[in-house]
């Protein structure tokens, strides 16, 4: 369950369980709200941790912001800070597609390529691969 917006607090955040549709993985982890952030869009996943800001709620609904912490949740498992670097950025896609959902990640990326159309959040090729090309990839997952 992922609280609305007004129910976490500046500073604060919610706990997410992570249960993944093999049931293989179920685990705890803490989701830090952190408001008006420069370094990130929508949310963050890396050494500190796994972090989110008011577009997460903006812009997602449930379904998608719980496909984006399993992307998230793919960054904050790594030990050495990766973020940034375009096959582990298909690697988190891929990994919330196959932990969580095939859909709901398509669902999220799809909602990012309209934001980055519209000009909403700013894209940043050095963070971020193509996101046609990260859309390309999960929808091939569907036919396998
Ligand atoms: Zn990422």
């Amino acid at each position: 369950m992922i609280p609305t917006l007004n129910k976490v607090k500046k500073g604060g955040g919610f706990s997410f369980n992570f249960i993944s549709k093999d049931g293989k993985i179920n685990k705890k982890k803490w989701i830090k709200f952190v408001d008006n952030v420069k370094n990130f869009n929508v949310s963050y996943g890396g050494p500190e941790g796994i972090k989110i800001n008011k577009d997460f709620f903006n812009y997602f609904k449930e379904k998608e912001q719980v496909a984006l912490l399993w992307h998230e949740y793919h960054h904050a498992r790594k030990k050495v800070f990766t973020f940034g670097r375009n096959c582990e950025e298909f690697r988190a896609d891929k990994y919330s597609a196959l932990k969580n959902s095939i859909e709901d990640c398509l669902s999220y990326l799809k909602i990012g390529e309209k934001l980055y159309d519209e000009k909403i959040i700013p894209y940043d090729p050095k963070k971020h691969p193509p996101i046609k090309k990260r859309i390309e990839r999960i929808e091939k997952l569907r036919v396998k």
